[in-house]
């Protein structure tokens, strides 16, 4: 292999695979969700423990190169290139603590293998709204799920974490054994080093009544308007997000859905299906109903609420958090991208926040953006030659809701498309000047530099 000598001293190091550079299986390997990334790492370790994240590490900075950890790839910011890149796939164990009703997890697990192991035992982790996304990546980032509004961001029910450090030192923190440590990394995300084990906090729940239901197009303004005065005045046992589409024509969408401008409500409400569906219904009549589901359905089929794409695409991303939507808010919105708008987004998703959200949890941590009511997510599918037109739509969009914009985000959502001196707000001044100070501690000379860094 033409590589072969980059990765001298390497190999032999790890139990799990290694590959080069030119290595095809690399590229497998660290494929990223949206396409529209290609990395070109020096090395990729297919990490299966601890030790091998170890390895790498110690490794790369011995060569001093800096060093990517990636799982599922949802979540890259800016490629990895001529870094190393820890890929933690394999170490997806699951282990369920029934006495603390807490769940241990690999680095590399999918939600839907923890959502199944927890169900399995009457429980539910706070994943989001696809259960094919990294537990550790989300959770790192704060996390924002169907059940976040009863019981908080997932980072606030980590319990204790294993990290490996630039150092290469293994590290269990949790609150007495690290308080900084245990602070920063959760909502500080990747930029301390590699979680290689997280044990998280579970609460009871197995159903919920839900619903996903898509208008017309021609319904967006009397849904827009009824949901800016319906949401605020739901329980905090509920989840709700409105999102306006504009889905490609294409097969594997329903018959209805194809090739349409819609606008698609989501709801869940964690209690009795009768309180649940009371409370649904001043929506149900706002306009006219393409397609719809809703009743009890378990927690492990919630993925059905928010209809996240599965496959891999190349798009364009990009976030912000809402101080409020009221009417001038809706308007906006309306004229910008709205049904009689040239707007060329796939989705503009506005997701309800607030009730635990808000709450710091008893051991705080660094995840910002507890204070905005709603979050703002926009995505284009953009082939190559339409990414002017699709980040003018997302940026018209941005501009409009202006006077709307808090001064946070939520790191989880704020997309590859954003700028980095934007990636700043996504924590709160002051947390990020005492995030800072920790990383010139741990990580001195800024190994961990890729996913949303924080310099
Ligand atoms: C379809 C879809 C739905 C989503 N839904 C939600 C949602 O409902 N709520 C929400 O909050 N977010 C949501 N997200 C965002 C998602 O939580 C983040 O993108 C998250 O980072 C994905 O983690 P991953 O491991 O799957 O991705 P990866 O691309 O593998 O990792 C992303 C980043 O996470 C960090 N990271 C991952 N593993 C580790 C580790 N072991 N140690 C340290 N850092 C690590 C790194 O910074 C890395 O760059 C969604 C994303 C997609 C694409």
């Amino acid at each position: 292999m033409s590589n072969i000598s980059t990765l001298r001293g390497l190999e032999g190091q790890t139990q799990g695979p290694v590959f080069g550079p030119a290595d095809p299986a690399a590229a497998e390997e660290i494929a990223a969700f949206n396409t529209a990334i290609v990395q070109h790492p020096a090395a990729v370790i297919g990490a299966v423990g601890e030790d091998d994240v170890c390895s790498a590490i110690r490794w790369a900075t011995g060569q001093g190169l800096p060093v990517a950890v990636q799982a599922t790839g949802h979540g890259l910011y800016k490629p990895a290139d001529a870094a190393v890149v820890i890929s933690t796939r394999r170490m997806d164990s699951v282990e369920l603590l029934a006495e603390t009703q807490t769940i241990r997890v690999g680095a590399g697990v999918r939600w839907r293998k923890v959502i199944d192991t927890a169900q399995r035992n009457g429980l539910a982790p706070l994943s989001g709204s696809s259960s094919l996304v990294g537990a550790a990546g989300y959770a790192l980032g704060g996390g924002v799920g169907l059940l976040s509004r009863e019981f908080g961001f997932a980072a606030d029910r980590i319990v204790r974490f294993t990290i490996v450090t630039a150092d290469g030192e293994i590290r269990v923190v949790d609150a007495d054994a690290d308080p900084d440590l245990y602070w920063a990394v959760r909502g500080g995300k990747g930029n301390f080093g590699v979680v290689t084990e997280m044990e998280l906090g579970l609460v009871p729940v197995t159903t919920l009544f839900g619903a996903t239901v898509y208008f017309t197009a021609e319904s967006t303004p009397s849904v827009l308007r009824t949901y800016a005065t319906w949401a605020p005045s739901l329980p905090t046992n509920s989840s709700s997000s409105v999102a306006l589409l504009r889905l490609p024509d294409l097969e594997t969408l329903p018959g209805p859905l194809r090739g349409k401008r819609l606008v698609h409500l989501r709801y869940t409400f964690n209690g009795k299906a009768e309180h649940g569906e009371a409370l649904l219904r001043p929506m149900m009549t706002t306009g006219e109903i393409v397609l719809e589901r809703r009743g009890v359905m378990g927690f492990a089929d919630a993925d059905v609420i928010h209809q996240d794409p599965t496959t891999p695409l190349p798009v364009w991303e990009r976030s912000a958090q809402l101080t409020d939507f009221g009417e001038d808010a809706v308007d906006a919105l309306l004229e910008t991208a709205g049904p009689e708008s040239d707007c060329r987004l796939l989705k503009l998703e506005l997701r309800q926040l607030g009730g635990a959200l808000a709450d710091q949890p008893e051991f705080p941590n660094a995840v910002a953006g507890r204070d905005a009511p709603y979050s703002l997510f926009m995505i284009g599918i953009c082939p190559p030659g339409a990414q002017e037109a699709i980040q003018e739509s997302g940026e018209a969009a941005l501009r409009a809701l202006k006077p709307w914009t808090a001064p946070t985000t939520l790191v989880n959502f704020l997309g590859a498309a954003t700028r980095p001196e934007d990636v700043r707000a996504a924590w709160l001044p002051t947390d990020r000047d005492r995030l800072l100070r920790i990383k010139t501690t741990t990580d001195p000379d800024n190994v961990f530099r890729f996913g949303h860094a924080l310099v």
